[in-house]
């Protein structure tokens, strides 16, 4: 009998604490909106960058590989994997936003990339719907593209920031209708077995010849809404980004990269 009591009181204490378990409720949390994860102060400081050349900064050297020297697109594709859409004229190329984003064909680890851009003179909007598009490394981590030139933001999603986490140590912006340079330094990560970061990517930007991130660490990918991930990849292309804002498509030209 003795043996019957215990038995069922186990029982009755084990069940008790296993509905505690179920029973009990935590706050669910908050869902994420995009301005959670933006920051307007303070803006990046504006300077003025040095003359250069308007007809192409500088040319590639001999050992870089030419992604786009003012020919044609066969060194990219679009993210099918077919034919890239965009718009190759005059020895330059135009996002075609009816095309989505293009990216190499090859794929890289690390790297040295250069390229040039231009928003158009006559460019309209506001905010992040001005201009936009973007530099995916390794087709990952954006490098934002922006007309900022007039054009205020949240400072991690201004030009040359880590989009929505560095912004950029300062804006260098040339106004519409003229080339924008960047140099882009990058090195991959490396993963541990388990799929986090052993070692985290880390990129360098220089834009117009000036320092906007210095070897700054990419904590993860590349969100609107939330924070970063940390997801295991290998080699990766070049992206550039169609936006999906209305304003006038903005050019490329001048773009090759060097294997590190
Ligand atoms: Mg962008």
């Amino acid at each position: 009998m003795k043996k019957l009591i215990f038995l069922l009181v186990a029982m009755s204490t084990l069940s008790q604490f296993s509905l505690t378990a179920q029973d009990k409720t935590y706050p669910q949390t908050e869902p994420m909106k995009p301005g959670m994860s933006e920051w307007w102060v303070p803006q990046p400081k504006k300077v003025t960058p040095g003359v250069i050349n308007q007809q192409a900064a500088i040319t590639a050297p001999s050992d870089a590989i030419v992604l786009f020297d003012g020919k044609d697109l066969s060194a990219w594709e679009n993210t099918k994997g077919e034919k890239a859409g965009w718009r190759v004229h005059d020895g330059i190329l135009t996002v075609d936003k009816s095309t989505g984003d293009i990216r190499t064909k090859q794929k890289f680890e690390n790297f040295q990339l250069h390229l040039e851009w231009m928003v158009p003179e006559d460019i309209t909007g506001t905010g992040q719907g001005r201009g936009n598009s973007g530099v995916y490394l390794q087709g990952m981590y954006e490098v934002q593209i922006l007309d900022t030139y007039n054009n205020e933001t949240y400072s991690n999603g201004s030009t040359g920031s880590i989009y929505k986490q560095s912004a950029p140590l300062a804006n260098v912006m040339r106004k519409p209708g003229e080339w924008n340079v960047y140099d882009i330094i990058y090195s991959a990560p490396v993963f541990k077995a388990d799929g986090t970061y052993r070692i985290p990517p880390t990129v360098t930007v220089i834009q117009n010849g000036v320092v906007i991130q210095n070897h700054t660490t990419i904590l993860g990918t590349t969100e609107y809404v939330g924070f970063p991930r940390v997801v295991k990849h290998g080699e990766g292309p070049i992206l550039l980004q169609s936006h999906g804002d209305k304003s006038e498509p903005l050019s490329f030209r001048n773009i090759w990269i060097r294997e590190l």
